[in-house]
């Protein structure tokens, strides 16, 4: 069924992915490896990185941005604009703003930043700095294969906007539930999205985020939703 070269995803825990490119680049959603209690430890460095993408601010979704900004310069760091103000006063050169509904091309892929439902404070030392809109990113390859990262939201209906003018084949989409959506929020973004697969994130991190990939499974079962869960562990691939 894939005509279409897509990444090579690498399932980093909590909210974290690795997309190896079909033309060899390695881009990064949501850098958080160091402190990532779910991450693999021969996984938290990597050879090459070109880019990465910063759903919002929060420290399990951006922990490692500026590290690695500066030790893979001159990777490109996608983020809101107040993130981005924020990375390039910690000395990070190479940051790319955007906000909700743009577009730009990176790497060869369109990203278009788009809705969540979420926070997005910035902690810098002891302060909680103003850190914009959270949001998710809609990535389309140059051969048409597109897919959606929701980073932290609840559920919103404008998902099916997604689905109608993105066509996503693949979501990652959070189920932990307390911070985020749980799986019967899930399960009906799912069929909002008109999504085949689906990879569940932000579960299991910590013992509060009681979400399970078992639970999604059910839950798009009893809503009648044709979606596949690719249930990856930490470090699995898909
Ligand atoms: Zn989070």
């Amino acid at each position: 069924m894939h005509q279409h070269p897509r990444p090579r995803f690498t399932y980093l825990g909590h909210a974290t992915v690795r997309c190896d490119l079909p033309g060899g680049e390695v881009l990064l959603i949501d850098p958080w490896m160091t402190e990532n209690p779910a991450c693999p430890e021969g996984l938290k460095r990597f050879e090459r990185l070109d880019a990465m993408l910063i759903t919002h601010a929060h420290f399990d979704h951006m922990g490692d941005a500026v590290e690695l900004a500066k030790r893979h310069r001159p990777a490109k760091v996608v983020a809101n604009f107040e993130i981005c103000g924020w990375l390039g006063s910690k000395g990070v050169e190479s940051c790319s703003a955007m906000n909700l509904g743009g577009c730009q091309d990176v790497l060869g892929l369109q990203i278009t930043m788009v809705r969540a439902d979420h926070s997005s404070g910035i902690s810098d030392g002891d302060q909680i700095l103003y850190g914009g809109l959270a949001s998710g990113y809609v990535v389309k390859l140059p051969g048409g294969y597109t897919f959606y990262h929701a980073g932290d939201t609840g559920l919103f209906s404008d998902m099916q906007l997604f689905g109608e003018i993105y066509r996503p084949e693949l979501a990652f989409l959070p189920i932990g539930d307390l911070f985020t959506m749980d799986p019967q929020q899930a399960a009906r973004a799912c069929r909002y999205l008109g999504v085949r697969k689906v990879i569940p994130i932000h579960w299991g991190t910590f013992p509060a985020l009681t979400g399970t990939p078992q639970k999604l499974e059910k839950a798009l079962e009893a809503f009648g939703v044709n979606t596949e869960v690719i249930g990856l562990k930490p470090g699995e691939s898909y």
